[in-house]
């Protein structure tokens, strides 16, 4: 299921540019003007739900905090669970863990322990809206995969490929980005 040269068109030019957000020389690629444009938000979910249908998923799982809002709106329609991949300290229960390096630093992300069932070999898409140096996503795909789930494909809405992480993440799992930005 490809995305017409026009649904792309559509999908880009929602997303606004913010210039040295949050430190200079970053450019922020700002979503919230896709999500309140409906027929952006509206051509982005029915093209993923095209698009993921027939992949025979178990769950969509999403990155805190933006993540979230794809990846629930896309498996309330494929009509699976979702599963929130959340920053260190705000899931209640026993949760397993990856720390990941920024730029400065370590973050870190957690998942419930048992989010998937006690069965293992769930079939899982994980969706954020953006991959830039790639280090969110392949600790959230080890995260899934740690947690007895398989991460099938991970999904954004924009990758930047000027940076890495989308070829690094591809030794984990599939990548598909909508927009490529270069
Ligand atoms: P990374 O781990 O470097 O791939 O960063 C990915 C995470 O940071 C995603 O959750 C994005 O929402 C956010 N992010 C990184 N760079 C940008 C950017 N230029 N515009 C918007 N969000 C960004």
């Amino acid at each position: 299921m490809k995305l017409s040269t026009t649904e792309r068109e559509i999908i880009e030019s929602s997303i606004r540019d913010i210039k040295d957000f949050p430190k200079p020389g970053i450019v922020f690629k700002d979503i919230t003007t896709l999500l309140n444009n409906k027929e952006a938000f509206g051509v982005l979910m029915n093209h993923l739900y095209l698009k993921y249908k027939d992949y025979d998923l178990d769950y969509v799982a999403g990155i805190d905090a933006r993540g979230f809002i794809f990846g629930a709106a896309l498996a309330q329609m494929l009509g699976i669970g979702f599963v929130p991949i959340r920053k260190k300290g705000k899931l209640p229960y026993t949760t397993i863990s990856q720390k990941y390096s920024l730029e400065y630093g370590f973050d870190e992300i957690e998942i419930h322990i048992d989010a998937f069932g006690l069965n293992g070999g769930a079939k899982v898409l994980l969706v954020d809206d953006l991959i830039a140096t790639g280090g969110t996503a392949i600790a959230a795909a080890e995260l899934i995969n740690q947690a007895g789930a398989k991460c099938v494909e991970a999904c954004f809405i924009i990758g930047l490929s000027f940076l890495d992480g989308q070829r690094k993440l591809q030794d984990i799992t599939t990548v598909y980005s909508l927009v490529e930005i270069n």
